[in-house]
């Protein structure tokens, strides 16, 4: 259940509230709006205490999310959520970030010289992944830390915060030290202990959709993190499992209105993976610019001929910076902002 505040309320009326919530055995999910505090107490029971609430001096009234999902439904929280992820970057705001760089960290070279490539094009966060989940077990599953140390270096050189991917429980940690934004794959997405560990640590997380995933499953595995206390969470559309063969995945383009509906958090979009297909990369991403993504993900690779994971969805550098240009205008169209 959500218990708003009175506007008059202070900080020591949020202690008050909060402090009752933690004596009855909840953790309590504080929400502080632009006019108002909502602080969410949820969990079985949670209703049988209402009153015990409603009877306080600064509380407005006392509501349940009828929702499966509570924190991460519009209900709980009315403002969009914007993820901070270093000095100058934000997900959720008006400027659509562009995560960019190879799918997996191949060399320290490959990845300074694409991180280079993307940086110079207006990309503002670098990706590259050290645990890859491949469909087939001999295929390179990632150079594991020794590829972080080679992401991270990229990293402080160039001033770019930095995404990778955790597959086990075990990698938290070890991610949540090297990167700026956790990311959790499409295959992991329904992984609890993952998603509960992730929620345990404070780094932003970007929790890709499964191929076969609802956007309602989708916003529960979202509150599974947020249940936790870790708010910073960025959904990921990436493409979901049709009848379609042409292309590698169908881009679900209509979870983004709906989830922007739904949901408080930024939604970021990743058409490399969404399509699979580099010449048409670019033309979905500019899709999804118009339809409202607050992000993008796009893998690019100096030689994607050689590239040990998802090179014909790679971008060239040509084409990452072509497609740049052409995605400020689409964002400026739409009221965003994209390069500097
Ligand atoms: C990736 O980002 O390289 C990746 C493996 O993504 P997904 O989990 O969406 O397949
Ligand atoms: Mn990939």
């Amino acid at each position: 259940m959500i218990i708003t505040l009175k506007k008059s309320s202070k900080q020591k009326d949020v202690a008050a509230v909060t402090d009752k919530i933690k004596a009855f055995g909840y953790m309590p999910h504080v929400s502080e709006g632009k006019d108002v505090t909502i602080i969410g107490m949820i969990g079985e029971y949670a209703e049988k205490h209402k009153e015990a609430f409603e009877a306080m001096d600064a509380v407005e009234h006392v509501s349940e999310i009828q929702k499966p999902y509570k924190l991460a439904s519009r209900d709980f929280k009315k403002e969009n959520t914007i993820v901070k992820i270093s000095k100058n970057v934000e997900i959720g705001g008006k400027k659509i970030h562009v995560i960019a760089g190879p799918c997996a960290i191949e060399s320290k070279e490959l990845m300074f010289n694409t991180a280079k490539i993307v940086k110079d094009a207006g990309a503002s966060i670098l990706r590259g992944g050290a645990y890859k989940p491949r469909s087939s077990p001999y295929a390179f599953q990632g150079l594991g830390e020794r590829g972080l140390k080679y992401l991270r270096d990229s990293s402080l050189k160039l001033h770019m915060p930095t995404i990778s991917e955790a597959m086990t429980v075990e990698q938290v940690d070890l991610l949540s030290n090297y990167c700026d934004i956790i990311q959790l794959g499409a295959r992991n997405i329904q992984n609890y202990d993952l998603l509960k560990a992730v929620g345990k640590q404070k780094k932003p997380v970007l929790l890709k959709r499964g191929m076969a995933t609802t956007i309602k499953e989708l916003l529960l595995s979202a509150e599974y993190i947020l249940s936790q206390g870790n708010y910073n969470v960025i959904l990921c559309e990436r493409g979901i499992r049709t009848f379609e063969t042409a292309t590698r995945f169908t881009m679900d383009l209509n979870a983004v209105p709906v989830l922007k509906k739904l949901s408080h958090l930024p939604v970021v979009l990743d058409p490399s993976h969404g399509i699979g297909i580099r010449e048409h990369v670019g033309t979905m991403a500019k899709a999804c610019i118009a339809v409202g993504a607050d992000g993008l993900i796009i893998e690019v690779h100096p030689q994607p001929e050689l590239a040990l994971s998802d090179g014909p969805q790679s971008l060239l550098p040509d084409q990452f910076k072509d497609m740049m240009k052409e995605l400020d205008l689409i964002a400026k169209a739409v009221g965003r902002e994209l390069l500097d």
